[in-house]
């Protein structure tokens, strides 16, 4: 089989760059070892659509992205006859703490024009009554004796209004690799790469577990959790500057708590006081996931394919108790409900969007928890790294920019290089 581009996973990121470039006009098969698009650490995602990152750059990109998201279906162009995903605005809350005061965050925000309003605790009170407006720095664990006391103050928070997400993930890329197939592109499931070919100089296509070569002068890596491994194989993993692995997440769904449903207009809430983030989710739910407080163990994995998908009591016990600190009414259910989920975590937090030292082999990896959002753009990125390259421009010596028709402003592509030093950020999913 002979093609132009392969992009290995039909996730949300593989998804969207198979979209991109087909409708760029080149042949593309996306390849998956699994059996449907987004069915893998996609299909686990918050799908949290916010624009609170700690750099200029990252923050450009998401809020670039976020109109993409608004406007799914016309992005899209074809209906996926199984569904589309739906962008649900709820706004976004996250509590000023002693470990996350958010001014990097509005200074940005404030540069570009992205609307948002600070809340004393009074205002907070009174706009999120389910929420509490306590102090509880640092986060802590449930063996802590501390864990229980009380709050030692009272925090403030930053309010963005337009924020949202994306109510299923795993229909988003689904809808993504619809969209791709209509313009052109081919699907291969249940097929895994196995080896990335290269004659020396430029990247020749890949070879199946099946020993099946595909031809390609253009590869890109989307493998979610397994980029990792495929970097490896490509050769290209002693190159790069930033590393990327596998870090073993949990994510929960429990009741909604009166006050904190969708129809209540409860925001979605960053608390990195305590060391949660929750949302509210369609059916009187919430999910909830965690920040990477100091206090929790992180939990990196050897091996993509080797780890654990069902949740633990004990990571339950203390998301579960760590929300009801924050919401007074929320009531802890008898039994989990949530999985395990990987991301595929940087050593700072931002995203590898990115060429290689072997023509034709780029990476769009690395994304640490938080690029489901920066998707599309990620998509753009890629197509213009791969037309930067056949126009004989060095990105690593003179890194390409994209300027967003939203805000006019440039993007820098090389923020996302491979390259890169590690980037000052929060050090946490949050990026
Ligand atoms: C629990 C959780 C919560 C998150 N919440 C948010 C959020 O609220 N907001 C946000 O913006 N981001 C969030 N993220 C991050 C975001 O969801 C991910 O960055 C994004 O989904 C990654 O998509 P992907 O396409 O790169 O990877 P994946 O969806 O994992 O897709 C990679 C695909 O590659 C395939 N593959 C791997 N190896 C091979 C091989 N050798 N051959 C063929 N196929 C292969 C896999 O089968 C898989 O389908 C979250 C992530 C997780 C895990």
């Amino acid at each position: 089989m002979k093609t132009d581009v392969v992009v290995i996973g039909a996730g949300v990121i593989g998804g969207a760059v198979a979209l991109e470039l087909a409708k760029a006009g080149r042949s593309v098969v996306i390849i998956d070892k699994g059996s449907a698009a987004g069915a893998g650490s996609t299909s686990a995602s918050s799908a949290i659509i916010r624009f609170s990152y700690s750099t200029h750059d990252a923050v450009l990109m998401a809020w670039e992205s976020a109109k993409i998201w608004e406007n799914w279906a016309e992005y899209l162009g074809v209906v996926d006859p199984d569904g589309m995903a739906k962008f649900i605005r709820t706004g976004y809350l996250v509590y000023r703490t002693t470990g996350y005061d958010g001014e990097a965050v509005r200074k940005i925000w404030e540069d570009i024009g992205i609307p948002y309003e600070i809340l004393d605790a009074s205002q907070l009170r009174e706009r999120f009554p389910a929420l509490d407006a306590g102090s509880y720095w640092p986060p802590k664990r449930i063996d802590d004796p501390a864990f229980g006391d009380d709050a030692t103050g009272e925090l403030s928070g930053i309010y963005d209004p337009l924020s949202g997400f994306m109510d299923d993930p795993m229909l988003a890329a689904h809808n993504l690799v619809n969209a791709a197939k209509a313009t052109g592109a081919q699907t291969r499931f249940k097929e895994e790469v196995v080896a990335i070919n290269n004659n020396g100089v430029g990247v020749t296509g890949v070879t199946l577990a099946s020993g099946e070569h595909i031809e390609a002068s253009i590869v890109i890596n989307a493998a979610g959790p397994h980029a990792s491994k495929i970097n490896k194989i490509a050769g290209v993993l002693d190159e790069m500057n930033i590393r990327h692995r596998p870090l073993r997440q949990e994510v929960y769904v429990a009741p909604a708590p009166r006050g904190f449903k969708l129809e209540d207009n409860a925001p979605i809430v960053a608390d990195l006081d305590t060391g949660i983030y929750f949302r509210p989710h369609p059916g009187g739910t919430l999910n909830l996931g965690g920040t990477e407080p100091a206090c929790d163990e992180l939990h990196w994995i050897e091996d993509a394919d080797d780890w654990r998908q069902e949740t633990t009591v004990e990571i339950w016990e203390t998301m579960m108790l760590r929300l009801a600190r924050r919401m007074p009414e929320f009531g802890v259910p008898v039994s989990p409900s949530g999985i395990g989920a990987l991301y595929d975590a940087t050593d700072d937090w931002v995203p590898i969007y990115d060429r290689s030292s072997i023509d034709g082999y780029f990476m769009a990896c690395g994304t640490s928890g938080n690029q489901f959002k920066n998707a599309p753009l990620a998509a753009i990125f890629i197509r213009l790294l791969i037309e930067a390259q056949e126009a004989g421009l060095n990105h690593d010596k003179q890194p390409i920019s994209y300027v967003g028709p939203r805000s006019g402003r440039a993007i820098n592509i090389g923020a996302f290089s491979r390259l890169r030093e590690v980037q000052h950020t929060s050090g946490t999913v949050m990026g």
